[in-house]
């Protein structure tokens, strides 16, 4: 039998996913490992999708989505990231990670290189790795805030570098970059001539912070802006997305959207639609949840043990350093099998997160309540 692809075979497992799978065949575990939102997508999205299936709207849309949804989606960036685009710039995508697939290959060519961060969601590197993109970290740092240092990244860009991607509100850190480091991003990107892929899934998941969109900086078509329903309207199963993108990137995505997906769910689109138009309160009590839970964990947890207060997304990162263990993918494993806790392991998403653990927000704070008791309590021994 001749091998399977070199390339596509060394995409690594996603730890995240094994330590959930782990878990869900256990009994009684307190679930606190994945970016998942505990609450049921709104009753209003529902209905409005039953309503469009129950209609017909079932078949193929356009590639780069349905013009009526890409209209929303224009009047939304132009007021809320304060994006000068036109609707050529708009593409609807399988969730997030669907526009990255789109867009990374679009930007690079096998053997050329895309700056990510560490720690990061794990994704990107698989997706890099699955694209021939070698994918290369640059630190945020928990001393720092895990805000990028400049001076740092500037080492690490080489000829082959084609993009640098910045997510805020980060996960799994919950920082969250300020207006001037924004700015300093893109100029960077300007100087070193690199595209700035900006992940802003957690735009709205905020704690008394401003997010800002780098793309409203950009004066020469170099920033591409990453967008997701899953996270603040509580869809990650519908798989919607959209990038803004320059036209000229847009209409390559657009291309490759017809071989990869054809085009993101019809129903879902027609959902989407609807949480645009009357989404923003009932997000907005999902948030407020989101930081009651945030504030309950941090009051709870020793200082030393919270590598960062999340100022933003909804995770915390915990320090398992000063435990016995080899690293946070053992501590995890163990805490899940003593405990029935289970954790997202830091080294899923980098060097830096070695020994750590990610806690994620998305569990009714009884739930979250106990599970922390339980982790204190395995620290103790
Ligand atoms: N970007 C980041 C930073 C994420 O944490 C996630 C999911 O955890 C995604 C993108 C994926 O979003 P989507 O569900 O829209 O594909």
């Amino acid at each position: 039998m001749k091998p399977l692809s070199f390339t596509r075979t060394a995409v690594p497992p996603s730890r995240i996913r094994e330590l959930m799978a782990l878990a869900d065949a256990m009994p009684g575990v307190l679930h606190l490992e994945a970016g998942i939102p505990d609450f049921s997508t709104p009753r209003f999205i529902l209905e409005a999708a039953a309503e469009a299936a129950g209609g017909g709207f079932t078949t193929y849309t356009p590639n780069a989505g349905l013009r009526s949804l890409r209209g929303l989606l224009l009047q939304k960036v132009r007021e809320e990231n304060n994006l000068d685009v036109g609707i050529d710039s708009i593409v609807v995508t399988h969730g997030a990670t669907g526009g990255l697939a789109l867009l990374l290959p679009t930007l690079a060519d096998a053997g050329e290189e895309i700056l990510i961060p560490d720690p990061a969601w794990p994704d990107y590197e698989m997706l890099l790795i699955a694209a021939g993109i070698r994918p290369r970290r640059y630190p945020l740092c928990p001393e720092k805030g895990f805000q990028p240092d400049l001076g740092e990244l500037e080492d690490l860009v080489v000829h082959q570098t084609k993009a640098l991607l910045i997510n805020s509100p980060a996960n799994p850190s919950g920082a969250v970059f300020p207006r001037e480091s924004m700015l300093a991003l893109y100029e960077f990107a300007r100087e070193h001539d690199l595209y700035l892929i900006s992940d802003e899934v957690y735009e709205h998941i905020l704690f008394d912070v401003e997010h800002v969109s780098p793309a409203q900086f950009d004066t020469d078509g170099r920033v591409i802006s990453v967008f997701s329903f899953s996270k603040e309207f509580a869809m990650t199963g519908w798989r919607i997305g959209y990038v803004v993108a320059p036209p000229s990137i847009a209409e390559v995505m657009t291309r490759l959207q017809e071989p990869y997906y054809s085009c993101a769910n019809s129903v879902a689109q027609k959902a989407a639609e609807v949480a645009l138009l009357r989404g923003k309160e009932v997000r907005q009590s999902m948030v407020v949840a989101y930081r009651q839970r945030r504030d309950i964990a941090l009051a709870m947890l020793p200082e030393e043990l919270v590598l960062h207060e999340p100022q933003g997304a909804f995770y915390l990162l915990l320090d398992v350093s000063p435990c016995p263990v080899a690293d946070g993918y053992a501590f995890a494993r163990a805490l899940l099998g003593e405990k029935r806790v289970a954790v997202a392991p830091g080294p899923a998403f980098g060097e830096v997160t070695k020994q750590a653990i990610r806690v994620s927000l998305c569990a009714a704070e009884r739930e979250l309540v106990r599970g922390l008791e339980r982790i204190l309590e395995f620290m103790k021994g």
